[in-house]
């Protein structure tokens, strides 16, 4: 699903990043990406999502080469992917369901798959019966769960996440994280960073971890 071969990230004031960074994540596994702040996780994400390019190397995501991507396909391949950030960045003036809807229909789906979609989603996520609400009359953990809604409406095959937990408190992080798990039993595969150890610790899953710029460790 996701295949980053000898990949280097300098940005343009010359910090380098992520270096000779080689991975390769299947099909259906749920793995934690971790290391120190400022150790390149944000980075390596950015790269998969197409929000970044590499200096060197090579990226495939869903069986498609980044670099010989052309421009006009990205949004294809942006929707093979749900993103999650620690920020829920959700739209305050509207409603849940709208905000869970937004990448259905700005794409101009059928009212009714919009529908069915939204519904499905925050069902998942158990939300359901609060879609009228706004966001600010809804918890952290609420809100966190509705910005899931968002991520996986579409069904991405990949979910991405930056940090989802890191405005939570423990048991809040928990239950997002096993929220996750429950997806990735549905068969999305998924890519979370985070360093919260204590958290993951508690977590059976493949771990890759990062220090200053280099994968150290794949257990
Ligand atoms: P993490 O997510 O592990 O905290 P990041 O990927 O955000 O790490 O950052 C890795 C390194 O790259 C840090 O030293 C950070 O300051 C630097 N960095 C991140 N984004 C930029 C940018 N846009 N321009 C320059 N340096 C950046």
């Amino acid at each position: 699903m996701i295949k980053l071969s000898n990949i280097y990230k300098k940005y343009p004031n010359g910090h380098e990043a992520l270096r000779h960074v080689s991975m390769h994540i299947k099909k259906g596994e749920m793995v934690f990406l971790t290391g120190h702040s400022g150790a390149g996780k944000s980075t390596l994400l950015k790269l998969i999502m197409l929000l970044e390019s590499a200096t060197r190397g090579q990226i495939s995501v869903a069986g498609k080469e980044l670099e010989n991507l052309p421009k006009r396909k990205i949004p294809y391949l942006r929707r093979n992917i749900g993103v999650i950030f620690q920020d829920p960045y959700l739209m305050p003036e509207r409603t849940i369901y709208e905000n869970v809807a937004l990448p259905l229909t700005v794409r101009g789906a059928r009212y009714q798959d919009v529908d069915r979609n939204v519904r499905a989603a925050l069902d998942l996520v158990g939300l359901l019966g609060k879609e009228q609400r706004y966001p600010q009359a809804l918890s952290g953990g609420e809100q966190q769960r509705v910005s899931i809604a968002r991520a996986i409406v579409n069904r991405p095959p990949l979910l991405l996440a930056d940090e989802p937990t890191g405005n939570l408190d423990p048991e809040l992080s928990a239950d997002i994280m096993h929220l996750f798990e429950k997806l990735n039993q549905t068969g999305t595969t998924m890519l979370i960073a985070s360093h919260d150890l204590s958290l993951l610790a508690t977590m059976q899953h493949r771990m890759l971890t990062l220090k200053q710029g280099e994968l150290v460790h794949d257990s």
